[in-house]
């Protein structure tokens, strides 16, 4: 069963029936065989943004894992 909380992991708003979205898998080491929980993203840009919430979410992901490596 997916669990997705209508509610925007990056904005905090709420993302109505009707709208994309994306989800992202939580992996959790002390999941344990439980059911696992999931991140939702708005998949489409709101009003007056260039890029949706999922695809800033995902370059935030790219940048922090990019510094990590040079560090
Ligand atoms: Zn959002």
């Amino acid at each position: 069963m997916i669990v997705c909380f209508d509610q925007c992991d990056y904005c905090r708003s709420s993302i109505f029936s009707g709208q994309r979205w994306a989800r992202e898998k939580i992996y959790d080491p002390e999941l344990n065989g439980r059911d696992p929980s999931y991140h939702c993203y708005h998949a489409e840009p709101l009003a007056g943004q260039e890029a949706s919430c999922w695809e800033k979410h995902e370059m935030e992901r790219e940048f922090a894992r990019m510094t990590g490596c040079a560090a």
